[in-house]
């Protein structure tokens, strides 16, 4: 067969597998696999496809049409331009979650010592030691298994970082010191219990860990909001990803708990995704 009967017979599969943007995936999937730029596929200028490897393509093809994440099958996806591994032992990186690096890059240069709680692959606090490398960066995760994948991204991207095991509801003494961070940025599991059996397919696939955010999806971020403020210096910020239904308790949360300069950020869709606030000079 070759790669252009390859590409239409995946694409097939896909569509009827009901994959929204299956042209995309397939080409990302024939790419991968066989190594070849799209317009020689399109052009059918090349040589029938290896056997083997048509046989992977298939069987990627059918785990994909069956629900699972395209990036877990491939096992990698990029997130700030950064090549990160990813299994299903974190959630996949998404380009929403961009905006909390932006926003920390556009704001903050030099030496900062930053806490990525709740880092999953690292995609957040990885790409913030490469982008600001002056920086102290700390990646923390309750799931050893998250923490040996974001290890695996540190040693590959070449970044030097500490990694921490470390329980988010055990409270900041546990484990770090008072006022040590100027940030503290997180993605916490913050979907309502209630809406986890109701999570689109491909959603299933990830870690439930990395999702639940408890009956009113605030769980982890009213322990960060609250017990972690000691952690963080007077006048440091804490940086949280939000969800579109839990951003005004964040932000309410924020001012309960005496932060200022409370402000929002919308991603590339429009949507608010990021909600932030200053621990206040006195305290
Ligand atoms: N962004 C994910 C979603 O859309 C949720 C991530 C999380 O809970 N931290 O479902």
């Amino acid at each position: 067969m070759t790669l252009k009967q390859l590409y239409n017979n995946g694409l097939r599969k896909l569509e009827s597998g009901g994959v929204a943007d299956a042209r995309f995936e397939v080409w990302v999937l024939i790419e991968e696999i066989f190594g070849v730029n799209r317009a020689d596929v399109i052009a059918d200028i090349l040589p029938a496809a290896d056997t083997a490897l048509a046989d992977r393509f298939f069987d990627c093809c059918s785990r994909r049409a069956e629900g699972m994440p395209l990036q877990y099958i491939i096992g990698h996806w990029e997130f700030m331009g950064l090549d990160f591994q990813v299994d299903s032992s974190v959630l996949i990186p998404r380009q929403d979650t961009e905006t909390l690096v932006e926003y920390i890059t556009e704001n903050y240069s030099g030496r900062l010592d930053i806490l990525d709680m709740c880092c999953g692959s690292g995609c957040i606090g990885l790409s913030l030691k490469h982008l600001l490398p002056e920086s102290r960066v700390v990646l923390c995760d309750i799931s050893r298994d998250a923490l040996e994948t974001a290890y695996r991204n540190a040693q590959a991207l070449n970044l030097d970082v500490t990694l921490k095991q470390c329980d988010l509801t055990n409270g900041y003494k546990e484990y770090f010191g008072e006022n040590e961070f100027d940030i503290i940025v997180s993605n916490p599991p913050y979907i309502k219990s209630s809406d986890m059996q109701s999570l689109q397919r491909e959603l299933a696939y990830e870690p439930r860990i990395a999702l639940d955010g408890g009956p009113d999806g605030m769980k982890y971020y009213s322990w960060l909001i609250s017990d972690w403020k000691g952690a963080l210096r007077p006048g440091a910020q804490m940086i949280l990803e939000s969800g579109f239904d839990t951003q005004n308790d964040i932000y309410l949360m924020f001012l309960e708990c005496e932060y200022g300069d409370v402000l929002k950020r919308r991603d590339a869709n429009g949507t608010v995704r990021l909600v932030a606030a200053k621990k206040g000079l006195g305290k």
